[in-house]
């Protein structure tokens, strides 16, 4: 099975570990922990008891698979939750779905008065000794002008967006289910692209996209678009992301091949990542691939969150030219039809208009086009999905080793002249 390939127990290492706080009758709180796999029983207790400040708790309990709860008062009761936890998270991880949060109910507390802690967020993030006593994380400093781009993801990274803090500028684009704006954060002083989607659902699906979203906070690769966190206001979320002055690569005319070499070997290992962290990206397509001027180029819009994507799809028709076969027939959808989408992304619109369920696969015109870049992509584009490359095959295609010389500078050039022609055709502002 090509999940396993990937070592899922070395991935719990590092793994992000989000509790769930369980209040009677008052929701949630969710609690992110870095250091999952050393907590201890106390470390747990100190939380609920800021959750919870007005009750006693003096131990909580968790549920198995069959819904049974069990008490945990020690450490070693702790240790055998989290090796649960975690083995039904690999299972998760081996089917393809989304990792829940580890729920637990506090036990043998009075009820915590008429307090209203929705949404709120506790981090233990920062701190030398991993699980010093946790905090409830205050608003965002407003001194924090000029930060260093990692001092500034870790504030940005505590969920503490809000709309207060944030003045939209321009419009970026539309897309299916919502519209981008660049937008300024004023604590940071930082340029964000901010996703601003309409949604009539309830509080509780609100709850669960903002909890599925939390897995955004762990993406760590410079082949992925920065998340600084995301709100809802009403009926809309607006979710913060780093900007790319490049835009997306649907709205640039034909890329040379030297310069989409580069392009493809970082989308492969954009995918590649996301593949190791169990995500399947679902919408590999040209205006979810973002450059900038530094010769960066970064994957947007995956799908982490099953609730966001299943709200934006009862309002909006999901297929488009770049579904693999399988996906648009409504089999099963894997690793490979992302590769497919890979595929299909770097090939001329033109092209796209075959019908490609029924008909044999696209291909790229013979003499115009180097032979390992053909290969390539006709590789990703067989129509059975277990024939399509995988990633460590992606990686070692030559076409993609033929470009993985970390050379931004051609794609950075690239980049700032298509920008440069289009200002010059639109003449002065
Ligand atoms: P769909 O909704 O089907 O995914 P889409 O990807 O074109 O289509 P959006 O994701 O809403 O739609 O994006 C709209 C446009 O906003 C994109 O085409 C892109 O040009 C721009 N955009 C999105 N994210 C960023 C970003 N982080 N930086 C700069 N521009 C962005
Ligand atoms: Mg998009």
């Amino acid at each position: 099975m090509l999940w396993l390939a990937f070592g899922p127990f070395h991935a719990m290492e590092n793994q992000v570990l989000v509790i769930r706080i369980k209040i009677p009758n008052r929701g949630a709180v969710d609690w992110t922990v870095n250091s999952g796999p050393q907590l201890l029983f106390r470390d747990v207790l100190d939380v609920i008891g800021q959750v919870l400040p007005e009750a006693t708790t003096t131990a909580f309990e968790y549920e198995d698979e069959d819904g049974d709860r069990i008490t945990v008062r020690s450490d070693e009761e702790m240790k055998a939750m989290l090796s649960y936890y975690y083995s039904t998270v690999m299972e998760q991880q081996v089917n393809g779905q989304l990792i829940e949060p580890l729920q637990i109910f506090p036990r043998a507390c009075k009820p915590p008065g008429e307090r209203n802690i929705h949404g709120l967020k506790v981090n233990t993030r920062a701190g030398p000794s991993q699980h010093s006593s946790p905090a409830v994380s205050d608003a965002l400093p407003s001194n924090s002008l000029k930060k260093s781009s990692a001092e500034l993801k870790k504030i940005l990274a505590n969920g503490q967006m809000n709309e207060q803090d944030i003045r939209y500028r321009d419009t970026l684009g539309h897309g299916n289910g919502g519209t981008v704006y660049k937008a300024y954060h004023v604590p940071s002083g930082k340029i964000l692209a901010v996703k601003v989607i309409l949604l009539d659902i309830t509080l509780e699906l609100q709850k669960q996209i903002m909890s599925e979203l939390e897995i955004l906070y762990k993406c760590d690769s410079s082949y992925i678009i920065g998340f600084y966190g995301a709100f809802f206001v009403e009926n809309r979320i607006s979710i913060c992301t780093e900007f790319m002055d490049g835009g997306s690569l649907d709205v640039y005319r034909k890329i040379p091949e030297h310069v989409l070499g580069r392009i493809a070997v970082a989308v492969v290992k954009g995918l590649t990542y996301l593949w190791s962290l169990k995500i399947l990206h679902r919408d590999v397509k040209p205006s979810n691939m973002l450059v900038n001027t530094r010769g960066q180029v970064k994957l947007c819009d995956f799908g982490v969150s099953t609730q966001l994507v299943n709200s934006i799809a009862k309002t909006y028709v999901g297929t488009n030219a770049y579904m693999a076969p399988e996906r648009i027939s409504g089999e099963q959808y894997g690793i490979h039809s992302d590769v497919w989408s890979l595929g299909i992304s770097f090939m001329e619109p033109l092209q796209l208009l075959q019908c490609i369920v029924d008909e044999d696969s696209p291909v790229l015109p013979v003499g115009e086009f180097s032979e390992p870049f053909v290969h390539f992509i006709t590789q990703c584009m067989r129509k059975q999905p277990k024939e399509r490359p995988a990633p460590e095959e992606l990686m070692g295609h030559p076409f993609i080793v033929q470009f993985n010389d970390g050379n931004a500078a051609v794609v950075s050039m690239w980049v700032c002249r298509a920008l440069e022609e289009r200002r010059s055709q639109q003449g002065p502002p």
